[in-house]
């Protein structure tokens, strides 16, 4: 196509122009802010945009262009998000592939496209070749761990996958299953990262029911042992961190990457010796577990509780009850036996309800549970 202008407008001809640019100029603003507004993030004020207009019939080319260099702009700003892994493929914390779906699920490593991959913990212990995979089938409560190094997690990443990208460089990672909440048995995957200021953390990637449960669970006592544990290495990493920062090169980072592989194998050491000594408690932690258990409110919340605050889980088929002080009470649907007791924020409590995996329990169901212990 060949536009004729007419000679003796070239003024108005780059006037228009400029026009055209503003005009772009507003629209590739708006887009920006769009993007930001997608990534949950707001948009940096540089962003080098490389386009390419050779694709005249394909006005969408042009789209993907700048979607796809804006997304890689904005996600090498992103702040890590806590319980969540960075996804090469998306350029994002937040797709669904940065977490796990299924409760016996642990990070395995990245594929060749930088996409994060989730298998159950008995196929990870098979596939890096753990001696303990077997152990796994021939003990009755097995509580396992195991490492993985960055070259095992990156062995399929592909250099176009973010294999050198430093958003999210995980140096190490221990994965331990399984831990028991509410009879469900649930995996962890801890893993030590580098952001691309050269600053370490600790990343916890587990199902929000676990991490719940470590937070608050005191009356499981393996639990509040492996949420001591995880403390103790949250702090020998922070550690690390002083020496980390003045590295320059890989050669340099060798010895603390050595530090490291040691401070997850005392944690593998300790959580599975964690398992052996569930009966013995210091008695420090048993106070402290004591005071922060809600159990002995049970009978008291349940008799003063409004028809409100009783609920069905659909999923454990158990009665909630919503108690003060964000206290939780769980007893059987079937025989209004007390299970447990644990707190539990707003927040999440009111996830739940939005999943209907909590919703309001029959009234004649919640006046049975009473008339139950108001006999007692
Ligand atoms: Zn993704």
């Amino acid at each position: 196509m060949t536009i004729n202008y007419p000679q003796d407008s070239e003024e108005e001809l780059l006037k228009s122009l400029e026009e055209d640019a503003k005009d772009i100029h507003i629209r590739l603003q708006a887009f920006r802010d769009k993007v930001g507004k997608y990534l949950n993030h707001p948009a940096p004020k540089d962003i080098p945009l490389k386009l390419s207009l050779k694709n005249e019939d394909q006005p969408d080319a042009i789209t993907s262009q700048i979607l796809t260099q804006l997304q890689a702009s904005l996600a090498s700003k992103q702040e890590h998000k806590k319980h969540a892994c960075f996804c090469y493929e998306c350029n994002s914390y937040r797709c669904a592939h940065s977490q796990q779906e299924e409760n016996d699920e642990v990070f395995t490593g990245y594929s060749a496209t930088g996409r994060p991959i989730w298998a159950p913990f008995n196929e990870l212990l098979s596939i890096s070749e753990d001696p303990k995979a077997g152990d796994i089938y021939s003990q009755k409560n097995p509580l396992l761990a195991t490492l993985n190094n960055r070259n095992f997690l990156t062995r399929n990443q592909l250099i176009g996958g973010g294999l050198h990208q430093r958003e999210y460089r995980i140096i190490s990672q221990v994965t331990c299953g399984y831990l028991n909440v509410e009879r469900e048995r649930y995996t962890l995957s801890i893993q030590v990262v580098e952001n691309t200021k050269q600053q370490l953390f600790v990343q916890r990637l587990a199902k929000v029911q676990l991490l719940d449960a470590l937070k608050n669970d005191q009356v499981n006592t393996t639990l509040a042992r492996v949420e001591e544990l995880l403390r103790q290495h949250k702090k020998a990493i922070q550690k690390v961190q002083n020496q980390w920062a003045k590295t320059v090169n890989a050669k340099s980072r060798s010895p603390l990457v050595a530090q490291i592989n040691r401070i997850n194998r005392k944690l593998i050491n300790h959580i599975e010796r964690a398992s052996r000594q569930k009966q013995r408690r210091t008695q420090h932690a048993q106070q402290r577990a004591n005071e922060k258990r809600p159990t002995h409110k049970a009978l008291d919340d349940l008799m003063n509780a409004p028809q409100e605050a009783y609920y069905l889980d659909r999923y454990k088929k158990t009665i909630i009850l919503k108690g003060p002080k964000a206290r939780i009470h769980v007893f059987s649907l079937e025989t209004g036996k007390h299970l447990t007791s644990f707190t539990m924020s707003k927040e999440e409590f009111q996830i739940r309800c939005d999943k209907t995996r909590y919703v309001a329990l029959e009234k004649t169901k919640a006046q049975t549970l009473k008339e139950k212990y108001k006999s007692l």
